[in-house]
């Protein structure tokens, strides 16, 4: 779904804006309810104006047990730097009670910087574009429907990698995660 509406305070955007976006998943609590607050506080961010909310998919998880996991993307127009916006994502998390036992672990909430414009980053902190973005259909496919016909830093178009994730347990909901 795109979106019209201006978020944040606009007044900090500047022409070097970039257009990122954000992977969402949970799978504790009140799932729901964690994305739409999650996609709230990122259009609140500084500087930052909410472009798209991706339907929402119901996906097993992977590499790790535990229940089902709530996925989505968000694009945002931004002119946050992307350690800033990186930083925003872990207040985020934290504010719905993010902690890190072990790795995979199930989460309350979990917010991934995908990509950063066209911008590739390798620093200690981050990486973008996220190393597992094509290795996941529950972020490739919200990416896709987004912006069928995104292209990544390195990696090229995007829909080109979807077939091969075709096993990957995953389901549409008709759920909106931008309604108030
Ligand atoms: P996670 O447990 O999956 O939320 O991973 C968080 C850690 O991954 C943090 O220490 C981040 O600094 C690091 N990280 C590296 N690249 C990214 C990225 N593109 N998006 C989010 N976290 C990242």
């Amino acid at each position: 779904m795109k979106l019209g509406h201006t978020g944040g305070d606009s007044r900090q955007t500047s022409a070097a804006s970039v257009l990122a976006y954000i992977g969402l998943g949970a799978n504790l609590g009140d799932m729901a309810e964690t994305l739409r607050q999650a996609v709230r506080a990122l259009a609140a961010l500084p500087g930052t104006r909410l472009v798209a909310v991706s339907p929402a998919y119901r996906s097993a998880p992977i590499e790790a047990g535990g229940p089902d996991y709530l996925n989505a993307v968000v694009a945002l127009e931004t002119g946050l730097s992307a350690q800033g916006l990186l930083q925003a994502l872990q207040e985020i998390e934290q504010a719905h009670g993010r902690e890190r036992p072990y790795v995979n672990a199930p989460r309350t909430l979990d917010l991934d910087l995908l990509l950063f414009g066209q911008h590739t980053i390798a620093s200690a902190t981050l990486t973008v574009p996220h190393p597992r973005l094509t290795q996941r259909a529950f972020v490739l496919r919200p990416l896709l429907d987004i912006d069928s016909g995104l292209c990544a830093p390195s990696l090229g178009p995007l829909a080109p990698y979807l077939p091969a994730l075709a096993e990957q347990e995953i389901e549409g909901l008709s759920l909106s995660l931008s309604g108030r």
